[in-house]
């Protein structure tokens, strides 16, 4: 069992005075706050192992790219990838996800080639793949939701056909807070010959994720939403995939040799790392993932999962609710009466309590729903269900100020 009142020794923000109310955070699927370990890992890398990596001789510059090789190996295991060289450093979800769309884009479509994604996407699982429609005349197929906003399974059966080149879907939907059955969804798009991209950036803060069990060929994740820094994330792809597409930005250290009649491509993973890496970032990713592992991620998401169990059961005893889905992580999404979201959020900004409201960078999901957005609650291992009571608190009163 989690000693929560230890945990949150470790996040002085939480102590925050908001409006002289203190801080109740529920907007963790936007990003989740730092612990000091992970603060303390980026102070003391600037100030002990500062040079710049993988080009230095001297010894600063070695200690600098041992601790982010460290960072990369402690990413593999987390996530249980074979090999470390499969495990790419990005600035995030939104920039692995460009990266796939643009190399394995590059590579591999053509025009009339046919790319499935899904309703309930982020705005980083549609945009990149639009550019690719815009550029190369690629189409892109949509996986419907059924009644109770799960992805429909049979109807993704059907979109399959001999245009069919990639799927595209995030492991737990941002906005609902439901997790997707991934693996199914997997073992069908291979039963097709069909790689697979799982969006993770949701799902890695509150699941175990065994990527060769998965059998995903594109993994992609930030480090700020699992208490890591801003600005450095993951692309796990599968060697075969990464050693066959072409790069993604060129620059330094994804190079072996440049001439002007002809430049060769670094090795995995350095091939798709051009220019100097946030490894001060990375480093403190790898911190907060050994952090995590540290409390056992069960551990959290059975925390977690009661929390959302717990705000679920009280906010369905307000008049006019209404839940959108069937949350089963970390998050969930609610209406009021017709409250507008933004309305509700700013009351309970005065209360000190941060939630989330609007679109949530899903607008094609919030136009399926007909709705002008929703208001989103999501829990990090920090959250109480005191936190929750002051939450629910808040709504009541803000319910009866709008009402
Ligand atoms: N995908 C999902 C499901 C998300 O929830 C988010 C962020 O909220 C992203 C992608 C984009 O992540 P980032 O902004 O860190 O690149």
């Amino acid at each position: 069992m989690l000693d929560i009142k230890d945990i949150r020794k470790e996040f002085p923000i939480l102590d925050s005075q908001i409006y002289g109310k203190t801080l109740i955070y529920l907007d963790n699927a936007a990003t989740t706050q730092k612990p000091l370990c992970v603060i303390d890992t980026i102070s003391n890398v600037y100030t002990t192992m500062n040079a710049n990596v993988h080009r230095g001789i001297h010894h600063l510059s070695q200690v600098a790219t041992t601790a982010m090789e460290g960072s990369r190996e402690t990413v593999r295991k987390f996530i249980g990838a074979e090999h470390s060289h499969e495990i790419i450093f990005t600035r995030g979800t939104t920039e692995s996800i460009n990266l796939v769309a643009s190399s394995f884009g590059g590579t591999y479509l053509k025009a009339g080639d046919e790319v499935i994604i899904s309703t309930m996407e982020h705005h980083s699982n549609i945009v990149p793949w639009q550019l690719l429609q815009e550029r190369i005349g690629i189409k892109l197929r949509i996986i419907p939701l059924t009644a109770e906003c799960g992805l429909d399974i049979e109807a993704y059966k059907r979109l399959f056909n001999g245009q069919t080149r990639l799927v595209s879907v995030a492991h737990v939907s941002n906005v609902l807070g439901v997790t997707n059955p991934v693996k199914e969804i997997i073992e069908i798009a291979h039963s097709h010959d069909v790689p697979v991209l799982i969006d993770g950036a949701q799902s890695i803060p509150h699941t175990r994720i065994d990527i060769q069990e998965l059998d995903a060929d594109f993994f992609v994740f930030s480090g700020h939403k699992i208490y890591g820094p801003t600005g450095v994330g993951v692309l796990y792809g599968k060697e075969k995939w990464l050693n066959a597409m072409q790069p993604y930005h060129g620059g330094g250290e994804m190079i072996k040799t440049v001439r002007f009649e002809k430049t060769t491509f670094n090795e995995l993973p350095y091939k798709f790392e051009a220019g100097t890496p946030d490894y001060v970032g990375i480093i403190a990713l790898g911190k907060a993932l050994e952090w995590v592992d540290s409390l056992g991620i069960e551990n959290i998401a059975m925390h977690e999962h009661e929390l959302t169990r717990y705000a679920v059961e009280k906010l369905n005893t307000i008049p006019g609710i209404r839940i959108f889905g069937k949350p089963d992580g970390a998050a969930l999404s609610f209406l009021i009466g017709d409250i507008h979201p933004a309305d509700l959020g700013t009351i309970l900004d005065r209360l000190g309590i941060a939630i989330r409201t609007g679109h949530h960078c899903a607008q094609p999901l919030i136009d399926y729903l007909g709705i002008p957005g929703t208001a989103r609650a999501s829990f990090a291992v920090y959250n109480t269900k005191e936190d929750i009571d002051i939450f629910i608190k808040g709504v009541e009163r803000a319910v009866k100020m709008l009402s």
